[in-house]
């Protein structure tokens, strides 16, 4: 079995406890229009250019990105890193894209890494089937759950689908204790209005504790460059107002509830 990953991210320290070397997936079920790796959406190969220096000057040539990896492969480079992660309280997250999006690879994976005792995170937009959860479940340690919004027709119209899937799935992790952090990427117009606000507060406020922790995402610009990179002329749209002074002004909303509110990952 093979699986599609454009990224193997060893020694990060922003996607989960500890030392961890990251798996990005290619391919995504979601498009939304603020995303900083537009090349993990299609979940095929595609060419991108890269700008590399050479003796001083810089050249730009295409090369391909993504590539089919057998489970062996992928766990191999996990097991070069696992002193490091052991020593720090890290492991392995698995990030994209979607890594739900390709989910005989990704249970396949997660049974071996399981197997070898590695401690297992999973960053996802929640926009699955819950039959997938349920498959992952018992071996996942730690759920990086993306909630975006919970305006319905504002989060069909800037991600190209609704929020009710995602909210039913996180539901369900809360239900079965599942350990979860809530990543939020703070996008000025689309998700910081009071409406959008309050709605995080409820949510968090209904888990009754199970989500501890959230992760403000102030908006970037990363993904501009690269969009230009993978000769995708689709508009960007480009929030006006600061998403840092936003995403603080959440860090005040949220200060009564038992959780620890951090802006970045
Ligand atoms: S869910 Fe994440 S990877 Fe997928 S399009 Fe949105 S920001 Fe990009």
């Amino acid at each position: 079995m093979q699986g599609l990953i454009f990224d193997i991210r060893r020694f990060s320290v922003n996607d989960g406890p500890g030392i961890r070397t990251t798996i990005f997936f290619k391919g995504c079920p979601l498009n939304c229009f603020w995303c900083h790796n537009p090349e993990s959406r299609n979940p095929f190969q595609e060419e991108m250019i890269v700008n590399k220096p050479l003796d001083g000057v810089q050249y730009s040539q295409a090369e391909t990105v993504g590539q089919w990896m057998t489970v062996q492969e992928v766990v191999s480079k996990c097991l070069l890193d696992t002193a490091f992660m052991s020593e720090s309280g890290g492991g392995v997250t698995l990030s994209g894209g979607e890594p739900l999006f390709q989910p005989d690879f990704t249970e396949a994976l997660v049974n071996e890494l399981s197997l070898l005792g590695i401690h297992v995170a999973v960053d996802t937009c929640g926009y699955a089937s819950r039959e997938i959860f349920e498959r992952l479940l018992p071996k996942v340690h730690l759920w990086l759950f993306d909630f975006k919004g919970a305006d319905i027709e504002k989060h069909k119209e800037n991600t190209g689908v609704k929020p009710d899937l995602i909210l039913q799935n996180l539901d369900f992790l809360i239900s079965q204790k599942a350990e979860i952090i809530l990543r939020y990427p703070v996008v000025p117009g689309f998700n910081d209005t009071e409406f959008d606000i309050s709605a995080l507060f409820h949510l968090l406020d209904k888990s009754r504790g199970r989500i501890k922790e959230v992760h403000l995402l102030p908006y970037h610009r990363l993904g501009e460059d690269k969009l230009r990179r993978l000769n995708i002329s689709k508009p960007h749209i480009i929030p006006k107002s600061n998403s840092t002074a936003a995403a603080r002004a959440i860090v005040s909303a949220l200060a009564s509830l038992p959780v620890t509110v951090k802006i970045g990952a």
